[in-house]
């Protein structure tokens, strides 16, 4: 299994998507490093009562992923932040 097909699993793997929505360029390569711009939202039912989570803003989080072009690679993930008001679980 090569790199691009490994990096692809594990993204698909964390629900992350290319976030193309907001760059151009989603996998930015800077010349010393690869940024690749994710993003991670999906369904998420409450732990507490099971119901559908509100989405609520996101938060950005940085992680070393795969290398990419023999460079470190950044995984850049928007990741969705959730809440169920009923459980009042953030
Ligand atoms: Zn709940």
């Amino acid at each position: 299994m090569d790199y691009s097909t490994k990096a692809a699993l594990e993204i698909k793997n964390f629900h992350l998507e290319l976030d193309t929505a907001h760059f151009k360029d989603a996998i930015e390569d800077q010349g010393n490093q690869v940024i690749v711009h994710l993003v991670q939202s999906y369904p998420l039912h409450c732990p507490r009562c099971g119901q559908l989570m509100l989405k609520n803003s996101f938060k950005l989080v940085k992680i070393l992923g795969p290398s990419l072009h023999y460079e470190p690679t950044i995984w850049s993930i928007r990741k969705q932040k959730y809440l169920c008001k009923p459980s009042s679980y953030y």
